[in-house]
This record gives structure tokens, sequence and C-alpha cells, in this order.
């Protein structure tokens, strides 16, 4: 009982000290903005980042092809990263990128994202596992990274669709013809996709920050633009 008492002022705390200064997101666009509302809020609702350097080490049975491309989206996402470094390293990882014919969660044929925080605690990430099939082809396997790999920041799928990013994918949505044939014609980061990293990473916004706050920010902002257009 002591434990959990102890435990629930933690968290609380936590959400004291943790005001975000919405004002600082003014230079986003709304379209932006409500994009990140549905995308930037993985965990129960709540914003959840990486606090600590990412080290990503690749395992399995990776090509040639899938080491540029991860290193390509190293070097492209870490400018939005908010000043979280981000490298490849050969152990002591927290991110760990497996290419196998069987994914652990099931044989499942594109890729999946395991997601471990820290107890009782969705503000950030400590380990993420995430696999790719090996059998994927082509840009189809480009585009399956891809995705995955912006799960593994804490972007979620959105509900609206044709929204043509990566998040939403049609590495999610590709039928089994697109699987055999490993050839999509969306397989980079689009504007928006790469606005939502940015947004998840600005320092004015926490790990733990509930989706309901940041919407209401949103319409205050949405009402005054519509107001200034008048
Ligand atoms: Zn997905």
């Amino acid at each position: 009982m002591k434990f959990l008492l102890l435990v629930l002022i933690a968290l609380l705390s936590i959400n004291v000290s943790c005001k975000n200064d919405f004002r600082r997101l003014d230079n986003y666009t709304i379209k932006e903005l409500s994009f990140f509302s549905q995308v930037g809020f993985y965990n129960h609702d709540c914003l959840t980042k990486w606090k600590d350097d990412i080290n990503i080490a690749i395992k399995g049975n990776p090509t040639k092809r899938d080491m540029e491309i991860i290193d390509t989206i190293i070097k492209e996402l870490k400018p939005l990263l908010g000043g979280i470094n981000i490298n490849r390293v050969e152990s002591n990882e927290n991110f760990k990128i497996s290419f196998t014919e069987k994914c652990p969660l099931g044989n499942y044929p594109y890729g999946v994202v395991d997601f471990k925080t820290k107890f009782m605690d969705w503000s950030s990430f400590r380990y993420i596992d995430l696999w790719i099939n090996s059998n994927l082809k082509g840009t189809f396997r480009e585009a399956t990274i891809k995705h995955e790999f912006l799960h593994g920041l804490g972007l979620d799928h959105p509900q609206s669709r044709n929204t043509g990013t990566l998040i939403e994918s049609n590495a999610e949505y590709a039928s089994i013809d697109d699987y055999e044939i490993g050839m999509v014609s969306l397989y980079k980061f689009t504007p928006l996709d790469k606005a939502c990293v940015k947004i998840l990473y600005e320092n004015c916004l926490h790990g733990g920050l509930n989706r309901t706050d940041f919407i209401e920010y949103l319409n205050v902002k949405k009402e005054n633009t519509s107001h200034l257009k008048k």
C-alpha cells in the first residue's frame, strides 16, 4: 500500500512538472497539427517519445540495401528529434531491428513493433523490438522498414484514410499481389510524416501529454485562425 502511494505521488509529480508550452508550435500549420492529433498519441491516448539517445542494432539476415536504407533513415530523421541522438551500434542497443522469416509475434507478412515503456509510465520508451519479414521485396520492403520505424519513434496510424503518408502507409493496406511483387509507389517519408516526427520531438511537448489537452489547444488555434480570416 505504501509502495502504491509512493508510485501515485511520483506519477502525479511527473504530470505537474510537465508544463507543455503550446505557443511554440505556432509555426506549424493547422493541417500538420490536426494530423499530429491523430498520430502523436500512441499509448493510452498519451504522447510517448524517446528521452534517451536511440541506439539501433540490426539483427537477423539484413541485405546490404537494408543497411543503406536504415542509415538513410537515421540521417534523414536525426535533425527532427529535438537533440536526441540516434546511432547504429553492435551491442547494448535499446532499439532492435530484426530481419527474419518468422516474426515472433506470429508469421505476419509485413513488419511488427513491440514497445516497452517504463513501469506504469507511458511517457517514454525503454526498448523497441522491430521485426521485418525478410521475404519482403523491393520498394514494399523499403516502405515497410520506414513505416515501422515511424512507429518506433512513437507515431500511430491515423484514423483518416488516403492521407498519402507513410504512417498511414500503403504497406499496411497493400494487397497480397503487392506483397508478392514488392512494388509500391509510396516508400519515402512525406513532408507530413516528417512534420509529425518533428512535432513529437519538440522540447515544448512532454511525454505523457494527453491527446485531449492537445486537441483543446488545437481547437483554440483553429478558432483564432478562422477569426483572423474574417
Ligand atoms: Zn503500422
